[in-house]
């Protein structure tokens, strides 16, 4: 059953009950023949439906159609559906009321979007520690290695964009590494950014579910984000930011609804949403994406303080396991969201995560997590880790299942 955990509260103050996820406790098959609940700790790859999402794409079934150029009563309401849930999207974080808002499929497609509207000749600057969805979809980019300490972080970052020629320039930077689940200081970043008359764009893909954002208070200029990592369904994800650079590029596909008009000539729409979302739109993908933004805002408190309480027993338990190593760029006390990697001396890390899941219904990740330089510099060779992330369908016993599992395969 879902957990609602107990907040204390001044007496007299409401206490508004958690969101909660479908499947938190789902029966998983175990070696020896039982079926014992899931302990689901890869939320950063994708975490479970919100009840509250799959109820907002419940009610706007009954009204499923066609969105922008359907005349029809359903067609209406679903068309005022998708725009409120942009807006919905847009208050989430922050965004400036004329930034734009993009429904993409994820914060791949959305970086890639970005990638394709610069304009010709930006010199783009990225970390290598970045996950491969902001490191690669550069046409050429400098590359600089994981910084040691957050202030080196800004203080290369700062060189790299001053000696970057004249003309348009953007820095990329994660907001929390997919990796340690470090913060990174991006409003610091933005400063950095902006000081060189460079832009920021910043993947928040591992941020957005732990942590509100304020783009407009932290200075961004692009946030990408995927909504399967947000408690809603696979295939939307967002890009928002300024939107000169979206207005002024080509489609990034071209077709129906990127079009304003076509004859000998073709006039693409001037709207960086139109014309960047060609084709029919996934539709209920932005509804329940915008239901997760307006589920999660008003229970961030409540949410991060919980979830710090679970993170803090997780690496404490952790840190007790004499084999167990925690992966990390700035040390053990650098803040972080609910994302720990490790690796265990003597075991391979695809060991470590199948023996967990068969022998203990525990669902970890293992590999290099789609940030292959930044696995190696933190590994210092070509090794993979296991990572256990955590979200709000996990609890006490999940946690003290993965401890005790991990110490029963240590001794062995
Ligand atoms: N950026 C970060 C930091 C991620 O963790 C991920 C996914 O793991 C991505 C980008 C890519 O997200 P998606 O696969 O939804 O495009």
């Amino acid at each position: 059953s879902p957990i609602t955990p107990a907040v204390t509260r001044p007496e007299g103050v409401r206490v508004r009950p958690l969101p909660r996820v479908i499947g938190a406790d789902v029966p998983v098959p175990v070696r020896d023949g039982r079926h014992v609940p899931y302990a689901n700790f890869d939320y950063a790859a994708s975490a479970p439906c919100l009840e509250a999402v799959h109820e907002a794409v419940t009610r706007a079934l009954p009204y499923y159609s066609s969105v922008h150029r359907g005349a029809g009563y359903a067609s209406q309401v679903t068309t005022s559906a998708y725009e409120d849930a942009r807006e919905a999207v847009r208050s989430f974080l922050g965004a400036w009321r004329r930034s734009a808002v993009v429904f993409t499929r994820n914060t791949t497609d959305a970086m890639n979007l970005l990638a394709h509207a610069v304009p010709a000749g930006t010199s783009v600057v990225v970390f290598e520690s970045e996950h491969h969805a902001s490191l690669l979809p550069w046409k050429r980019a400098v590359r600089l290695p994981a910084p040691a300490t957050p202030a080196e972080a800004l203080s290369a970052a700062d060189r790299a964009l001053r000696s970057c020629p004249i003309g348009s320039r953007l820095l990329v930077v994660t907001a929390a590494s997919n990796v340690t689940g470090e913060l990174w200081p991006i409003e610091e970043l933005a400063h950095v950014a902006h000081r060189n008359g460079a832009r920021i764009a910043v993947d928040a893909a591992q941020l957005v579910p732990h942590r509100p954002l304020d783009m407009t208070a932290l200075g961004l200029d692009y946030v990408a984000f995927s909504g399967h990592k947000l408690y809603a369904p696979f295939g939307a994800g967002v890009l928002a930011g300024r939107a000169d650079w979206l207005r002024a590029a080509e489609p990034y596909l071209k077709g129906g609804g990127a079009s304003a008009s076509v004859g000998e000539t073709t006039r693409w729409a001037p709207s960086a949403e139109q014309r960047h979302e060609a084709g029919s739109p996934n539709v209920l993908g932005a509804l329940a994406l915008a239901a997760a933004c307006e589920t999660l805002s008003p229970a961030w408190d409540d949410l991060a303080a919980r979830e710090e309480e679970l993170v803090e027993r997780l690496r404490s338990g952790l840190a007790a396991l004499p084999r167990v190593r925690e992966l990390t760029l700035w040390g053990e006390r650098a803040p972080r969201v609910g994302i720990v990697s490790f690796t265990v001396d003597g075991w391979n890390a695809r060991d470590v995560a199948l023996t967990l899941s068969e022998e203990h219904g525990i669902g970890v990740r293992d590999g290099k997590f789609c940030a292959h330089p930044f696995v190696r510099h933190l590994l210092g060779e070509d090794r993979s880790a296991v990572r256990a992330s955590i979200g709000i369908g996990t609890d006490e016993e999940h946690i003290d299942r993965l401890l005790t599992a991990l110490a029963a395969l240590t001794a062995r």
